[in-house]
C-alpha cells in the first residue's frame, strides 16, 4: 500500500480553525489526522508544515508508522530538535496513517495498540472559567466568569450534565470584569507574582466550586502557566484544604526543574504536558519525579505512535495520563483510542469548546460523554472524519 496524496485543511472559524490532513492511498482507503495548533497563533504555520512533510511521505506505506515517524524526525533537519509546529505536523500524518491501518483491518485503533484496558472513559468538564452549557450553548461562545458565585453555578451546571470531575482556572479572569472578551484578556490577566487580593479571589473561586460540588467532586486546578513558581507554590498551599485532584501547569514548564520548587512547597499532585513534545520533552519530568499526571497532547507531541511511548514511559515512574484534548473532532477521537488502551489512564478532558456549534458541525460523528463518561467508539480506524461542511469552507492544499 502506498500514500498517493495528502489533502491539508485549515478551518476558517476563529475557534474552529482546525488544522487537519486527509492521507489518501493507492487502494482508495484514506485516513484523517489533526495538527494540534487550532488555538493560539500557529495554525497557519502548522498548515504549511503539514504540506512540507506531506511531500516526504508520498509513496511510503502508511502501515510503516515507525519508519514514517523516523523519516520525518531524522531526515528533515529540523525534525531533530522539533518544536511544536514540527511535532504537530508529524502528529497529523501519524494519526492519519493509524486511521488507515484500522480501516484496512476493519478494527478500531485501540485494538492495534494493545486492546482495551478501560471499558469506559471517565471524563471531566474542562475550563469552567469560560462557562458550561448554561453559558456556552445560549451564546454559542465562551464567556469568561469573574464572580465566585458564577463558579458555584457553573460547577452545578457541569454536575447536572453528569460530571463528577471538573477543571477550572481560578487565575485566568482578573479580579473584576473590565469588559474584555475571554481571549482579549491575555495581555491583561494576572500573571507572574500575585497581589494579595488576586490570591484571595482565586481561593474564593475554588472554594465556591468545592461548596457546589460537595466532598466527592474531583477538582483539577488549571493555571495555564500564568504564575511564577513561588506564587504557584503559595497558591497551591492555600488550596490544599480543598482536596485538589491535581494542579495543572502551575508555572511555565519549559524548565522542568522549576517544578521541584513547587513540589517541595505544597502537597498538591502536579500535572503538565500540553507544552512538552516527544519522549525527550517529558524525560526530565520523569527523572525528577515532579509530576503525578502527564498531559501529552497527541496532536502536538508526535501522534499516536509517540504518545503511546510517552504513556508507557510514565508508567515506569508511576505517573498517570490525562491526554490534553483541545482541538477538533479528530483530536477527541484519536485521544479516545489511546486512552482505551493504556493502563495508566486517569481521566479524559472534555473541553467546553466542544459545546460550540463549529465543533459539532466539523466532525462526521458527534462523540460525546454521557453521564460524565465516554463509550469507546468501535468504528474502524480512529472512528472520526471531518464533515463535508468543514471541507467546503476550509482552506485546502493538495500534495501529490
Ligand atoms: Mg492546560
Amino acid at each position: 500500500m502506498k500514500i498517493t496524496s495528502v489533502e491539508c485543511y485549515l478551518g476558517t472559524y476563529a475557534l474552529g480553525g482546525f488544522v487537519t490532513v486527509k492521507v489518501n492511498t493507492d487502494e482508495g482507503v484514506y485516513g484523517w489526522g489533526e495538527a494540534g495548533l487550532s488555538y493560539g497563533k500557529s495554525s497557519m504555520a502548522a498548515f504549511g508544515q503539514c504540506q512540507d512533510f506531506a511531500k516526504l511521505v508520498i509513496g511510503m506505506d502508511p502501515f510503516n508508522t515507525e519508519e514514517i515517524w523516523e523519516h520525518l524526525h531524522r531526515h528533515t533537519f529540523w525534525g531533530m530538535g522539533g518544536g511544536v509546529v514540527i511535532t504537530s505536523a508529524m502528529a497529523a500524518i501519524d494519526i492519519a496513517c493509524w486511521d488507515i491501518k484500522g480501516k484496512v483491518l476493519n478494527m478500531p485503533v485501540y485494538k492495534l495498540i494493545g486492546g482495551k484496558t478501560n471499558k469506559k472513559l471517565r471524563a471531566y468538564a474542562s475550563q469552567l472559567q469560560f462557562g458550561w452549557k448554561e453559558v456556552i450553548e445560549k451564546k454559542d461562545a465562551l464567556d469568561l466568569l469573574y464572580d465566585p458565585k458564577d463558579y458555584y453555578r457553573v460547577t452545578k451546571d457541569a454536575m447536572a450534565d453528569g460530571y463528577d470531575a471538573i477543571k477550572v482556572d481560578p487565575v485566568f479572569a482578573p479580579l473584576e470584569n473590565i469588559g474584555l472578551k475571554p481571549f482579549e484578556t491575555q495581555g491583561n490577566q494576572v500573571r507572574g507574582c500575585y497581589r494579595e487580593h488576586d490570591l484571595a479571589r482565586s481561593v474564593e473561586r475554588i472554594a465556591a466550586c468545592r461548596e457546589a460540588g460537595g466532598p466527592d467532586l474531583d477538582i483539577i486546578v488549571e493555571i495555564h502557566s500564568l504564575l511564577d513558581a513561588n506564587t504557584a507554590a503559595i497558591l497551591g498551599k492555600e488550596l490544599e484544604k480543598y482536596r485538589i485532584m491535581y494542579y495543572e501547569e502551575p508555572t511555565m514548564p519549559c524548565n522542568p526543574s522549576v517544578f521541584k520548587h513547587i513540589k517541595e512547597r505544597c502537597t498538591l499532585p502536579l500535572a503538565t504536558g500540553e507544552r512538552s513534545y516527544t519522549r525527550w520533552g517529558f524525560r526530565q519530568f520523569f527523572e525528577d519525579r515532579t509530576l503525578d499526571v502527564i498531559q501529552p497532547d497527541l496532536c502536538n507531541t508526535g501522534g499516536i505512535t509517540e504518545t503511546k511511548k510517552i504513556c508507557d514511559m510514565a508508567q515506569v515512574y508511576d505517573v498517570g495520563v490525562q491526554i490534553h484534548v483541545c482541538g477538533g473532532p479528530i483530536a477527541t477521537a484519536a485521544a479516545l483510542q489511546v486512552e482505551a488502551a493504556i493502563p495508566n489512564f486517569v481521566i479524559h478532558e472534555e473541553h467546553n469548546a466542544n459545546l460550540l456549534k463549529v465543533f459539532k458541525s466539523s466532525g462526521k460523528y458527534h462523540h460525546h460523554p454521557v453521564g460524565g463518561a465516554y463509550d469507546i467508539p468501535e468504528l474502524p480506524g480512529i472512528g472520526q472524519e471531518m464533515s463535508e461542511d468543514y471541507c467546503k469552507t476550509a482552506l485546502k492544499a493538495v500534495i501529490e
